[in-house]
């Protein structure tokens, strides 16, 4: 601990790991099987952080594991490009078919960047519209309003000139969309669920307006599906809402709990990309092979007819009763869309004190306000059922 907070800044390598949001020290982990995980002090807890989103399948499972370890014996890093990248990019487009080309990168703000590099250079255009508290990484273009929190919304380090080019808008503000978006803006960038301002789904209708209006003002429509891809459903919030955007991202459960993320789109676009195009873009560790088997893993064990209904089956057996129990409730108030979720508690202190409650009766959910909850398909009923009885009487 010592050690962590004298050579690591603030203790960590990424803010929110530091619980400032919850005025608390910070948890170290030290490992994790299933849905729970393990803190240095071998306290366990039920996991609904769940690497943020990235473990689908929750942790140290044995598919994914044995996809790694087999990948390992046999090296780990060419420089040179394997099959498993192929047949990573194969699978996605099996399952969002307007993926027709990948390129693999090492982060969800890589993705970014890469997006919004190629949407520039696909319309000639500079600005981007994006809306107030989604969140699409640290990369100075998108980072303007990505924070809910005045702990990390600054724009301290980006040139004021990065941020004229960015246009911030309310989410689900139609008439703002409509005054927004005209013909300078290269592409409009959205969650299509934010999930970076607690959970806020679309209103209806809403992506299917930013679909017209962004095609009409010849703007490019880049969904951010960092978190949404393959958690929401097997085709992504794409898939869930009938909505084909112009350039995905992906992330997160894309490499199977290993650094993996994406951009892609039709071959048109894509294929403006170095080499084919002028669109530079490069990384040693894109499309790492174990992260690629990793994610194969994951997509491959998420196949069945049944999953997602499941998944989403786990999360309402929690969400369901905690909803009726807050009908009425004054400041509080959980919002869900399919297997998304999360606990909007109406002030930041309300919310550190729901989730110390829950962190003493053995539960991690997401150390700030701000964050989506998550549910693995390897939490138990018993687990489910256990955070859904420390919910309830925490609002009894
Ligand atoms: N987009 C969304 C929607 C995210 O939630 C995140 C990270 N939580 C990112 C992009 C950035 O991904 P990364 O942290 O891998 O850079």
């Amino acid at each position: 601990m010592d050690q962590l907070q004298q050579r690591l800044v603030g203790g960590v390598n990424s803010p929110v790991r530091a619980f400032r949001h919850v005025g608390m020290a910070p948890r170290i982990a030290a490992g994790g099987q299933g849905a729970l995980v393990r803190d240095v002090e071998g306290r366990s807890y039920i996991d609904l952080v769940c690497g943020w989103g990235s473990l689908l399948h929750g942790h140290a499972h044995p598919v994914v594991r044995d996809a790694v370890e087999k990948r390992l014996r046999d090296g780990w890093m060419f420089g040179l490009t394997t099959t498993e990248e192929g047949r990573l990019a194969e699978r996605i487009a099996e399952r969002m078919p307007g993926l027709e080309q990948i390129r693999f990168v090492g982060t969800g703000t890589e993705s970014g960047m890469t997006a919004v590099r190629l949407a520039r250079a696909a319309t000639g255009r500079t600005r981007i519209l994006k809306f107030i508290g989604h969140y699409h990484g640290h990369h100075d273009a998108l980072l303007p309003k990505a924070g809910s929190s005045a702990l990390f919304s600054t724009l301290a380090g980006v040139p004021s000139s990065w941020i004229q080019e960015t246009v911030c808008i309310p989410f689900n503000d139609l008439p703002a969309l409509e005054a927004a978006c005209d013909a300078s803006i290269a592409a409009v960038i959205v969650e299509p669920v934010a999930t970076n301002m607690g959970t806020v789904g679309p209103t209806p209708g809403f992506l299917q307006e930013l679909r017209r209006i962004s095609r009409a003002q010849g703007a490019l429509l880049i969904f951010d599906e960092v978190v949404t891809g393959f958690r929401l459903g097997r085709s992504g919030a794409q898939g869930w809402f009938g909505v084909e955007p112009d350039l995905t991202m992906l992330g997160k459960i894309v490499g199977g709990g290993f650094p993996a993320a994406a951009v892609g789109g039709p071959r048109h676009l894509m294929q403006q990309l170095a080499p084919e195009g002028q669109v530079f873009q490069a990384g040693t560790y894109a499309g790492h092979p174990i992260a690629m088997v990793a994610g194969a893993a994951d997509l491959e064990l998420a196949s069945g007819p049944t999953f997602y209904a499941d998944l989403e089956a786990s999360v309402r057996r929690i969400t369901d009763p905690v909803q009726q129990r807050l009908v009425g409730h004054p400041t509080a108030r959980l919002e869900r869309v399919g297997t998304l979720f999360s606990l909007h508690m109406g002030s930041p202190e309300a919310y550190s004190r729901l989730f110390r409650a829950l962190l003493d009766r053995g539960i991690l959910a997401p150390p700030s306000p701000y964050e989506t909850w998550f549910v693995s398909s390897v939490h138990t009923p018993a687990q489910l059922d256990a955070v859904r009885d420390a919910l309830l009487d925490y609002f009894s």
